[in-house]
């Protein structure tokens, strides 16, 4: 069973745990730890001698082309993560379309590749944004991988489905939601990010034990900042926040590396694919 591995491509000051503190106005004065960082996750997959995709924002795809090319180089797929980590529920259809269209030029320009998955910044398509998946069918995109069938406090689509769905009647784009993992009635995320980096290694290994004994792919992620633990740290964040952004970095690339090696993993639009000849 190939499961899906991929990574967020965006720098550590990017994410949604620290907008409070950092506006977007700013990113361009903060140094840069994006490229390298995204070059450690290249060495890393190349000694796993794995293929993954990565959602990357055209953010950053403006600024480091000479890295989207290396990502394509190495025969890994380049999806669309939007263009400035903006969560799709506090956008507009309208703003949404247009923030996949300048995502997506600047991603094709320079991995020189057509671009064929999006992945919602947070996972943030859910019961507010009913127009999304009608939008990403309508440009052309083939899946998306952009929903947390669970309750979080920062995101969530309890009553999505758990596996691979076509969202939009008479399309073919798929959604591919992150893996989750049920206790019981408790079902949590369980498809990297801050699941993989907090909790022991056993957990993240029996979520994807459990959706491939269900004949199920994994949809797994991380980013590429939870693997450098020498990032500067961001001053004045929610202590909370801070937590879950530093804990644990220093353990992480020999985790996923163990992860790595113990199922088999590729590219997001081959397991697409797959699940679409499954789902018929
Ligand atoms: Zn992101």
């Amino acid at each position: 069973m190939r499961n899906a591995l991929s990574v967020d491509v965006e720098d550590y000051f990017q994410v949604g745990a620290f907008e409070t503190v950092i506006s977007r106005g700013d990113w361009d004065s903060i140094p840069s730890r994006v490229e390298s960082n995204t070059d450690r996750v290249l060495d890393l997959f190349a000694e796993a001698g794995v293929q993954a995709t990565f959602f990357t924002l055209g953010w950053v795809a403006e600024r480091h082309p000479a890295l989207i090319r290396r990502i394509v180089d190495a025969g890994h797929e380049v999806a669309s993560h939007g263009w400035d980590h903006k969560r799709v529920f506090t956008m507009s259809a309208e703003e949404f379309r247009a923030d996949l269209a300048r995502a997506r030029i600047v991603l094709e320009d320079a991995g020189g590749r057509a671009v064929s998955g999006y992945r919602a910044p947070s996972f943030s398509i859910d019961e507010r944004t009913p127009w999304a998946h009608e939008v990403l069918a309508d440009e052309g995109y083939a899946y998306s991988s952009s929903v947390a069938p669970v309750a979080h406090d920062h995101y969530g689509w309890r009553s999505a489905p758990r596996f691979a769905w076509r969202p939009v009647r008479g399309a073919a784009l798929l959604e591919l939601p992150v893996t989750t993992l049920e206790f019981g009635k408790r079902r949590m995320a369980a498809g990297g990010g801050g699941f993989f980096r907090l909790l022991p290694y056993f957990v993240s290994n029996l979520a994807v034990r459990r959706v491939n004994h269900e004949a199920r792919p994994a949809i797994f992620y991380f980013h590429p900042w939870e693997i450098d633990p020498a990032q500067p740290r961001v001053a004045n964040a929610p202590m909370r926040s801070n937590f879950r952004h530093y804990t644990n970095l220093e353990a992480m690339r020999p985790k996923l590396l163990r992860l790595l090696r113990a199922h088999h993993w590729g590219r997001t639009d081959e397991v697409a694919a797959a699940e679409a000849a499954r789902l018929g």
